[in-house]
């Protein structure tokens, strides 16, 4: 058994302890850090979990990336891709709903896509919804070469 984010061989308690709170198997340090970083910014698990798999693909994403107003759920980089995870869509209110529009606007217009990804398809179907992201890396890759 080993950590999925540095492959550090882990023991069964660790490896039970990190699949029982976060639903991914990590080394205490990196349990730590990922328990701090959905503290401060009130990650779901769905996020966490779609890191993982992204990052398991060659992805290169990053966790809670700061965009210079607000933190993305997950960002790829190279190809100023926003990933946001919706939680739940009964919570939403309309004011949420105004305002998520308008961030993407905003990331839009300094050359970012964002996508809303519902918790429930990667809750589901995370296998499909990393192979949507990684067709969605390689379209804007290919507008970035044609522009
Ligand atoms: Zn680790």
């Amino acid at each position: 058994m080993t950590c999925k984010d540095c492959d550090k061989s882990i023991d069964s308690h660790q490896y039970k302890t990190s699949m029982e709170s976060l639903g991914i198997h990590l080394c205490d340090r990196h349990s730590r850090l990922i328990k701090k970083v959905i503290l401060d910014n009130n990650t779901p698990l769905e996020a966490i979990h779609l890191f993982y798999a992204l990052k398991e693909a060659g992805a290169h994403p990053m966790l809670e990336w700061w965009d210079g107003k607000r933190s993305v759920d997950i960002a790829i980089s190279r190809v100023k891709l926003n990933i946001e995870i919706d939680k739940d869509y009964n919570m939403i209110t309309h004011e949420q709903a105004i305002n998520d529009l308008e961030d993407a606007m905003h990331s839009f217009k300094n050359g970012f896509t964002t996508i809303r990804i519902p918790h429930l398809a990667i809750k589901y179907y995370l296998e499909e919804t990393v192979q949507n992201i990684l067709g969605i890396i390689s379209g804007l890759k290919a507008n970035i070469k044609a522009i």
